[in-house]
């Protein structure tokens, strides 16, 4: 398992932010004391803007320069453009990865699913998984998929992705719920997997294999997953239900595509989600 992370992308906070520090140290130190898994470690590179423009306006690039928040979940942190310019660069170099045969997880942060071609929201500055994929279509792949099992729609990644030929969207989340989109399928290949707040884990389980049933009908030659950790049942933001072992199930569920695969971190905020992330790293490593 190679996994693509940068401690300094602990350097921004703000008192009693969800999405804070701890999410990624706290795994850093799982992951290293752990022996179950032979990781290598490796740190991102670098991100062109020509790259990061396929998916974003030149005003949002732009806009993460000025010292004002975006929204109430989305502050501006001192060098935000910088952690945000990380994290996509760790996405692409997942993508690399990938394509080179390796089982790989880029843990970093901010996250990016929500962030949309013109805006920074719901704690994402630059849509990460949005780039990679964009980025894959241009070098070469013929259809990519976008899985994205994040407790809250990806209408970032959604918006993006409308209707491109090539690659198709598959998210599963809570609805209605933040952000409010992802009711109904979008477009021509944007396909929306609402599950009612309070349905129970047999049903969000469901939903899940059903989705991947139609990922798999999409025949990708490559899996590009939005990985949040927040549909589980102690997570402190939403109503989730699933247990560690459906992270388990979710990684080895994707493995059994048997197609090139990579995976971002995306949302995650219990003080489980180091165990979470290992468990989802086992599947997909089939251990
Ligand atoms: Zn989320």
């Amino acid at each position: 398992m190679k996994i693509i992370t940068d401690e300094r992308c602990a350097g921004y906070s703000r008192p009693g932010h969800p999405e804070r520090p701890e999410r990624i140290l706290a795994t850093l130190e799982l992951l290293r004391r752990q022996t179950e898994l032979p990781i290598e470690w490796a740190e991102p590179g670098r991100v062109s803007d020509a790259q990061i423009l396929r998916a974003h306006a030149p005003e949002l690039l732009a806009r993460l320069q000025i010292p004002r928040d975006f929204d109430a979940d989305t502050p501006f942190y001192e060098n935000i453009a910088g952690f945000a310019r990380a994290s996509v660069a760790a996405a692409l170099d997942a993508l690399a990865a990938a394509r080179a045969g390796d089982n790989v997880f880029s843990l970093m942060r901010p996250p990016g699913h929500h962030a949309t071609r013109d805006q920074a929201m719901g704690f994402c500055y630059l849509n990460n998984i949005a780039i990679a994929t964009l980025e894959a279509a241009a070098t070469g792949a013929e259809r990519v998929a976008v899985f994205d099992f994040d407790v809250h729609h990806g209408n970032g990644t959604e918006a993006i992705l409308l209707n491109r030929p090539g690659v198709a969207f598959f998210s599963i989340h809570l609805h209605p719920f933040y952000p409010g989109t992802g009711g109904a399928n979008a477009g021509k290949n944007c396909f929306n997997y609402p599950v009612a707040p309070y349905d129970p884990r047999e049903t969000y389980r469901a939903t899940l294999a059903q989705s991947l049933g139609d990922l798999k009908k999409f025949r990708p030659d490559l899996v590009a997953v939005s990985a949040g950790f927040d549909a589980y049942v102690c997570d402190p933001l939403v109503q989730g239900v699933l247990e560690v072992e459906d992270s388990f199930w979710l990684g080895q569920s994707l493995r059994a595509f048997g197609v090139p695969m990579f995976s971002l971190l995306e949302g995650g905020y219990s003080r489980d989600l180091p165990e979470l992330i290992f468990a989802y790293l086992k599947g997909v490593e089939g251990k």
